[in-house]
């Protein structure tokens, strides 16, 4: 029996990862479940699963919750970031689901690596912000950490389960190809991309995931927020990653060896898979996806992607080779934009224009302190404030 706790439990992984528990009752005992403000959500989950501790970021919402839950004293509710890191270091914890969207992510992510847990990574932007000291607290705390991100979760399975992050070409890797669907635009005229709407932006052709990341699909800021996540977790470079339009999503990413061979992973475009797998490793459980009928999918297409169409591809590539807190300053300025993007505030081809100005604006420093990566990331913030408000 493992103990589990969902950081993000109402959001599109969480419930997919509640989902696959369900269906291996006797294996996992849900420990806590967290949430930012939908409180009418959580007490579903809380009278469903019985946690021993349920968490809102919002410290408001945390005291309608304990409304709601007055008849179940056995649950402690808690309340803001310090609930979150507390339900993440819990000693009774095996593995913690990481499924908070953006930033705030990082601190209950980074603390669930200093505790030692196995990590099952969702949140990209904890590796963007802060990657180098991520890593290093995974290494020193002998925590494990397996990608949920479906690109990710399938490099993870096409390399040999020794690798020990010392290099991919002492592996006999030259190259890995990350998929993108090409996001719901990648047929729009270039002209046409700064009328489009927010509910445009969430359609994707694919997936069904929460509204920030969905509009990163539509930029590809969410490709190239992955680009920067796989550096870091395969430990290698961006010239080692390229990234090739794919609009089935069927294949989830591929791994060229020296000797010529393409390992690749193919499923369904569910996130149960990658879930089950990194909750089962190194054993495979049953995820309740749909078998991969390859006769009906009959074609498998593959595009070059274009910079000129998705110019924050590029801008995180960039970001990426200049290091330091600059991919921190990325991520922020991105939020900011999506944000505002999703509020009726800028429009969608204003997107990269404000994170670049950011990025030209803002500086990037050596990432050697949290606090100094915390600071950039409120600095990048501000600056893109200002931004929008003009
Ligand atoms: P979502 O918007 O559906 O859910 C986000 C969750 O985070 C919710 O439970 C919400 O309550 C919580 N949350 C939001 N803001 C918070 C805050 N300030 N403090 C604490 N909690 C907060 O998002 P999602 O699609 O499930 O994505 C979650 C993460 O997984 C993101 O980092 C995303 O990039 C990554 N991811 C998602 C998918 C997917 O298919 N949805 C695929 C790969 C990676
Ligand atoms: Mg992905």
């Amino acid at each position: 029996m493992k103990n589990i706790t969902i950081l993000g439990a109402t959001g599109t992984i969480g419930l997919n990862t509640l989902d696959v528990i369900q269906r291996h009752a006797d294996d996992f005992r849900v420990t806590a479940l967290t949430a930012n403000t939908d409180v009418e959500r959580l007490a579903e989950l809380c009278l469903q699963w019985q946690p021993k501790y349920a968490v809102m970021a919002d410290v408001q919402a945390a005291e309608k919750l304990h409304d709601r839950l007055k008849n179940y004293p056995h649950i402690q509710i808690l309340a803001g970031s310090e609930g979150l890191v507390h339900v993440a270091r819990l000693p009774e914890v095996d593995m913690v689901m990481a499924a908070i969207v953006g930033s705030a992510g990082l601190l209950p992510t980074l603390a669930a690596a200093q505790a030692g847990k196995r990590v099952l990574l969702a949140n990209k932007e904890s590796l963007v912000m802060s990657g180098q000291l991520f890593m290093d607290a995974i290494t020193q705390n002998r925590a494990s950490l397996l990608p949920i991100d479906s690109e990710h979760n399938a490099i993870f399975q096409c390399l040999p389960c020794s690798y020990d992050r010392s290099g991919l070409l002492n592996i006999g890797v030259n190259h890995i190809y990350l998929t993108a669907s090409g996001g719901p635009f990648r047929n729009r005229e270039i002209a046409e991309l700064h009328e489009v709407t927010p509910d445009q932006a969430c359609a994707h052709p694919k997936w069904k995931m929460g509204r920030k990341i969905s509009v990163d699909s539509a930029t590809m800021m969410n490709k190239g927020l992955e680009v920067i996540e796989a550096c870091w977790l395969f430990a290698t470079t961006p010239a080692t990653i390229e990234v090739v339009i794919h609009p089935q999503s069927i294949i989830h990413s591929l791994v060229e060896y020296r000797d010529g061979s393409v390992l690749a992973q193919l499923s369904n475009p569910d996130m149960r898979t990658p879930i089950a797998h990194a909750l089962a490793f190194p054993q495979r459980m049953d995820a309740g996806v749909k078998r991969l009928n390859l006769v009906e999918i009959a074609r498998l297409e593959f595009e070059t992607i274009r910079f000129e169409r998705f110019p924050c591809l590029r801008l995180a590539y960039e970001a990426m080779s200049a290091g330091g807190t600059t991919t921190a300053i990325l991520n922020a300025a991105n939020e900011v934009a999506v944000q505002a993007f999703l509020d009726g505030k800028i429009r969608f081809t204003a997107i990269p224009q404000l994170i670049e100005k950011t990025l030209i604006q803002v500086t990037g420093r050596d990432a050697t302190h949290l606090e100094i990566i915390l600071e950039d990331d409120r600095r990048a913030r501000e600056h893109a404030m200002t931004l929008v408000g003009n």
